[in-house]
């Protein structure tokens, strides 16, 4: 009986200790950020100390999400962001995750943030994390994709949302969500594609939800 009781008095503390633990998320985001159109805005862009990142799409983070849009961030604060960690990744890193935001930095900042607001929701620790979106970026060209599909970066001439959707979808065997913004004079462009991958970072899956606006039915892809 005792024990009953105590059974009784602690479930509700396991319930509410995993409910806020918000490691069930059901699925990552993978985003990546086509730099000309980061950089081509009002906000403007400053290069990585370490030189201009390649004409290629970068990580902008591997996001846990739930299937109902929300998605859980900041979940551990004590789970502090350690270079040391990722010792081995940050050549990896410097090229494939740069970041474009001013003042100039080695982009370490931007790892850091998106490790703790993101990553710390995760049940990937800080090492496989890293790991698992870098194996991600190598396992989805999309540059590639919509190269292969005859749609190259070009100043002049518009592409449109269903070209590129399918050209990527077609190549990465999945649906996937594009995401455009605004360059300084008002058009819209390409900026970034949304990938999903399972719980563990391991795979890539259909996305269970997309974010609600896309792009409109054309859009520049500037040179970068
Ligand atoms: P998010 O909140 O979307 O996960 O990350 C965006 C944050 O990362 C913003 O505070 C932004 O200023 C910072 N940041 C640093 N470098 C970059 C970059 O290259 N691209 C983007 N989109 N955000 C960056």
């Amino acid at each position: 009986m005792r024990s009953l009781k105590l059974l009784l008095f602690l479930t509700p503390i396991f319930l509410l200790a995993f409910s806020s633990s918000a490691q069930e998320y059901d699925f990552f985001y993978f985003v990546q950020q086509w730099p000309r159109s980061f950089c081509n805005t009002n906000q403007g862009c400053c290069y990585p100390t370490y030189g201009k990142p390649p004409s290629d799409f970068g990580i902008h983070g591997l996001w846990p999400n739930y299937n109902n849009s929300s998605y859980p961030t900041y979940c551990d604060p004590n789970n502090t962001f350690d270079i040391n960690e990722v010792q081995g990744l940050v050549f990896s890193l410097r090229a494939k995750w740069p970041s474009l935001k001013c003042p100039r930095s080695d982009s370490s900042r931007f790892w850091q943030l998106q490790w703790m607001k993101h990553g710390t929701c995760s049940v990937l620790s800080q090492s496989d994390y890293f790991s698992a979106a870098l194996q991600l970026k190598a396992v989805t060209n999309i540059l590639q994709c919509l190269q292969l599909a005859g749609i190259w970066p070009d100043d002049r001439r518009y592409t449109t949302l269903t070209s590129v959707v399918s050209a990527i979808q077609n190549c990465v065997g999945h649906t996937i969500y594009v995401q455009c913004n605004r360059d300084i004079r008002g058009r819209h462009q390409l900026y970034q594609v949304y990938i999903c991958v399972n719980q563990t970072g391991t795979g890539l899956i259909d996305c269970p939800v997309f974010p609600t606006r896309t792009c409109p039915s054309s859009f520049r892809f500037p040179k970068f």
